[in-house]
């Protein structure tokens, strides 16, 4: 369906790995925390205290993974 939609509009989709911890992971800092239960919406993270929804944060982290994917496997994460 994903594979579908990209070819209809020209995007090019990278998958993100299985496990990939998108919404656990600081969009900011990169640290992991643990899982978060669903009914917590506000993503917290205990190194910077970045405060973000918790749905904006997964995206920040998916789209900076597909960005780096992108750029080529050489690029170091947290890099701006
Ligand atoms: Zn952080």
């Amino acid at each position: 369906m994903l594979e579908y939609k990209c070819r209809r509009y020209g995007a090019v989709l990278i998958p993100a790995p299985p496990g990939f911890p998108s919404t656990r992971m600081c969009a900011r800092c990169g640290w992991v925390g643990p899982p978060l239960p669903l009914s917590q919406r506000v993503f917290r993270c205990e190194v910077c205290g970045l405060e973000m929804d918790r749905d904006l944060n997964a995206a920040r982290n998916l789209s900076a993974y597909g960005l780096a994917a992108l750029k080529g496997p050489t690029v170091g994460r947290g890099e701006r």
